[in-house]
């Protein structure tokens, strides 16, 4: 878009009130002008979300405007970072007004729920695509980082597993389960919940840790990977929901397993750290609500080995599964 018509919708739509202190420039001119914090190390990150790729055609813009930032502020969180600017470029396929005025909106609350400020951004034309660049910052030499896991660490989990995937599952079929457990479900997907203040917070007691985007399986594995070594996950210990159980139970053709293990979407944090840790860990997940889980332990063996409620170690070579070949 050019001229009058993107300069206009800038001002209209994305031209929030909300100054934070370390902005010098925000939005208005070639650049914004920022003033990192001395004695931090400024943490950045891009994802771009394309309609029918990265979410269906048929998400509402609020939520569309909710998950770009979402993603974003997850992988903040990863490195136990604090998010602070953001960057929007966005490819629209036409000046939709309301679609506009509903993606602005909830953008801008999920902006000011973690005090990020706006700061610049592009506006094209073309098939529907959000790209949000963010930026953090985190005490010199404490960023969570995925090659930091030593032989011995436990392995922890917030949240539950595999609630996206299913959702994903239950667009196709409108009636299934109880409007109520499909409500939650599909929340789960288009609202996930970055752990954006637990992980700054839990960023004292551990070094290690990934945010979970393309599944347990592929997302600890890149973690393996980095620090060269394995793991063995107990499947009975990988929390599921409530109301994903409900669905185990009552609905059939699905493969939960698959979800459980190689599910994307789910945004929760995985972090390895040493057992002496384990208690500030819980006593900080509590005090924030938060559900927390040891599903395992790193060791030496180069391999992810998930172990079955029989304590036979499980068959990752299904289809589905094929993230496991990266480790
Ligand atoms: P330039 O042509 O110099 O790159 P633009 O005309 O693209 O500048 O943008 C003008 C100003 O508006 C810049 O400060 C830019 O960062 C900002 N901007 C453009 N699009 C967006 C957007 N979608 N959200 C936020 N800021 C934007
Ligand atoms: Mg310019």
């Amino acid at each position: 878009m050019t001229g009058t018509t993107e300069f206009s919708l800038i001002q209209k739509y994305f031209s929030y009130d909300f100054k934070r202190d370390d902005v010098a420039l925000g939005i208005g001119d070639d650049c914004a002008l920022l003033n990192p914090p001395s004695g931090k190390q400024l943490v950045m990150t891009v994802d771009t979300l394309v309609a029918g790729v990265h979410f269906p055609v048929a998400t509402s813009a609020e939520d569309i405007g909710y998950k770009s930032l979402a993603v974003n502020l997850s992988d903040l969180a990863a490195m136990g970072a604090e998010p602070a600017w953001a960057t929007l470029a966005i490819t629209l396929p036409e000046n939709d007004p309301e679609w506009l005025e509903k993606f602005s909106k909830s953008f801008q609350q999920t902006l000011h729920a973690h005090d990020v400020q706006l700061i610049g951004g592009d506006t094209t034309q073309g098939p529907l695509t959000i790209t949000v660049q963010l930026t953090g910052f985190v005490d010199q030499g404490r960023a969570m980082r995925r090659d930091a896991a030593k032989p011995g660490d436990k392995i922890y989990l917030t949240g539950n597993l595999g609630d996206a995937a299913l959702a994903l599952k239950l667009l196709d079929v409108p009636d299934l389960p109880a409007p109520e457990t499909r409500t939650v479900i599909i929340k789960k997907l288009n609202r996930p919940m970055p752990r954006v203040e637990f992980a700054q917070r839990v960023a004292e007691h551990c070094a290690c840790a990934i945010d979970l985007s393309d599944g347990l399986i592929a997302d600890l594995g890149h973690i393996l990977k980095a620090s060269h070594c394995g793991a063995r996950v107990y499947f009975d210990r990988l929390p599921v929901s409530p109301e994903f159980r409900e669905c185990m139970v009552h609905l059939d053709g699905f493969d939960f397993n698959r979800m459980i293990l190689s599910g994307g979407d789910d945004y929760e944090l995985c972090m390895v750290t040493s057992e002496k840790n384990e208690s500030a860990l819980f006593s900080l997940a509590e005090s924030m609500d938060l559900l927390l889980t040891c599903i395992g332990e790193i060791d030496s063996s180069e391999a992810l080995t998930v172990i079955s409620s029989n304590g036979e170690s499980m068959e990752l070579t299904a289809t589905g599964y094929q993230h496991f070949s990266h480790v």
